[in-house]
């Protein structure tokens, strides 16, 4: 199989070179030219299905000229020494629980397989990379986690100095060995811009192996269709319904490779992308306009996205049809006002904590099974975040706090171990050559 960008389908990639690459040159989105046809094989699935069997047998399938059986077999392994979870909530709504690796969000599972397919390539190639990325907090922690300790590459994260959470310092900076964080005096705004200011640095980018690890790397869009194709093989033998699955979003890269999931046989009815305020696909859905504009801070800030860096791959893959992206996605948006009143219902009903996020999924998916399926039909509802990683929210909706997660317990004892620099591209520079030429 090959990937092109979302903009010139004639410049064709391996899987390799577009996740070393991460954006296209000209500036589009890596995107696979055809569409496998793994319908038979889901067909085989059952419960007693692994992830790690669903990653090798998407892996081996689009790319057989690049690996073999057994290395994407190892890969599979290696990627996932952790596992979803499914949960039924109520009759036809089930929630899948993505927090149960080491940063405790779904975004473990697209950057633990990113680290490890890298981390094969390079061997393979004998070559050096080193990743360079700018955080907010969320992104970066996953990244950190999944690349620790992998052989042949060094990380050097960017965080803008005191406008991260305690928590989130935490896990940028107590991990150490290839891992580098770097506090800056500045802005995340900043932090982004130095980031991109050297990946177009002649002398930097022909000194080092400058790569990047950002979300919208198709390897990190790749392995975040697994866990629908798992949560399908869970389901199967229980339902005769109809399978919806509903996606908090925000950069919509998790609705996006669940589209893929379909579009390469899972048999699904339908998607439902739950937003909060920055609703610009829900309205696109509706109108048939695509209005991009600044986003808007809400409770589950990971999805506040004015523009969806992942929208062109799903234009791409409805070849830019309104109709037919209605047909398969419904968008449902959620007020800051109702994920409160959800993550409350949710403790006092069930006795559950639920983060933000899923909370806006929750709700949109019990609004969806009321409205549209009534009575028939089952809804599987992505839980993206442990809701410990959330506690301010949990106080303001609930007054209590959910406990931490063990993982992210254990990481407030350790020290913090960060540089700190100035928030231009010469200081970025000189620390850059004096630490890895
Ligand atoms: C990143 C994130 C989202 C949004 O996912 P997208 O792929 O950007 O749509 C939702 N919830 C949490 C907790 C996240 O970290």
């Amino acid at each position: 199989m090959k990937f092109y960008s979302t903009r010139n389908h004639q410049a064709k990639k391996s899987f390799s070179e577009a996740i070393f690459q991460g954006l296209a040159p000209d500036g589009g989105l890596y995107v696979p030219e055809d569409w496998i046809n793994l319908k038979s094989d889901f067909l085989e699935l059952n419960h007693q299905t692994t992830i790690n069997e669903i990653a090798e047998l998407v892996t081996y399938s689009l790319m057989p000229e690049e690996l073999s059986r057994k290395e994407a077999s190892d890969i599979a392994q290696k990627a996932f020494p952790f596992a979803p979870k499914i949960d039924k909530v109520k009759d036809q709504l089930s929630i899948l629980e993505l927090y149960h690796g080491p940063s405790s969000a779904f975004k473990d599972f697209g950057a633990n397989y990113l680290a490890t397919v890298m981390e094969h390539f390079l061997k393979g190639d004998n070559r050096k990379a080193i990743i360079l990325t700018a955080t907010s907090g969320d992104t970066g922690s996953a990244v950190a986690q999944a690349f620790y300790e992998k052989d042949n590459i060094e990380v050097v994260i960017l965080y803008p100095s005191g406008r991260v959470s305690p928590l989130q310092e935490k896990q940028l900076t107590t991990l150490g060995k290839n891992i580098t964080a770097i506090e800056i005096e500045g802005s995340f705004d900043d932090c982004q811009k130095m980031v991109k200011e050297a990946f177009v640095d002649e002398e930097l980018m022909k000194l080092l192996p400058l790569t990047s690890a950002n979300s919208i790397n198709l390897g990190r869009l790749i392995p975040q269709s697994f866990y629908y194709i798992w949560a399908f093989s869970q389901l199967k033998e229980q339902l005769d319904e109809e399978i919806y699955y509903c996606v908090p979003s925000g950069n919509f890269g998790n609705l996006t490779a669940g589209i893929y999931a379909w579009k390469w046989g899972l048999p699904v009815s339908g998607f439902l992308a739950a937003t909060n305020a920055n609703d610009v696909v829900p309205e696109y859905l509706q109108k048939g306009d695509y209005q991009p504009r600044p986003s808007i801070p809400t409770y589950s800030n990971a999805m506040d996205v004015g523009n969806p860096s992942n929208f062109e791959r799903l234009r791409h893959v409805f070849d830019d049809n309104w109709n037919l992206m209605r047909s398969m996605i419904q968008g449902e948006t959620i007020s800051d006002k109702e994920t409160l009143s959800t993550m409350k219902r949710y403790y006092e009903e069930k006795n559950r904590f639920i983060c933000p996020h899923t909370a806006v999924g929750v709700l949109a998916s019990e609004n969806f099974l009321a409205e549209y399926l009534k009575g028939s039909g089952y809804v599987v509802s992505l839980a993206t975040a442990h809701a410990g990683k959330f506690l301010e929210v949990s106080q303001k909706a609930i007054g209590r706090e959910p406990e931490l997660p063990e993982t992210l317990k254990s990481l407030l004892k350790k020290e913090k171990q960060a540089y700190s620099l100035g928030n231009t591209l010469a200081d970025l520079k000189t620390f850059l050559k004096d630490h890895f030429a």
